[in-house]
């Protein structure tokens, strides 16, 4: 079993998600792996395609909804809003807003080129 790192959810197989953590600059400068779970790589990629605007093969994102510190690598700067579904044991789940950066949001979206492998295609 492994861990969303986002919502913390337990399943079998969490998709990986490169992730630049500025403490661990020195030791890992070549990124880190985190894992995600299916529904919040899902709102990780809805909200990179919601900002990102791509033009002549660059892409530029759209200004961040806040300033602050990454949920998921630990850097300040700006952050966008995803929503994700934390399990509870009062309700099912509740919804939660985490912040993510945009060096993050890429590296979902480029994770989520891979969700198929991860998750398996459903046979
Ligand atoms: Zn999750
Ligand atoms: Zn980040």
């Amino acid at each position: 079993m492994a861990d969303c790192d986002l919502c913390g959810v337990s399943i079998p197989t969490v998709c990986p998600v490169k992730v630049f953590e500025p403490k661990f600059e020195h030791s890992y400068p070549a990124g880190k792996w985190k894992g995600l779970c299916e529904r919040c790589l899902d709102s990780a990629k809805e909200v990179y395609d919601k900002h990102a605007q791509e033009s002549e093969g660059n892409v530029c994102m759209m200004p961040g909804d806040s300033f602050g510190t990454c949920d998921f690598c630990g850097n300040a700067t700006q952050l966008y809003d995803v929503e994700v579904k934390i399990p509870s044991f009062t309700k099912v789940y509740e919804n939660e807003t985490k912040h993510l950066c945009r060096k993050c949001l890429e590296g979902c979206n480029e994770a989520y080129s891979r969700k198929g492998e991860c998750f398996g295609e459903h046979h």
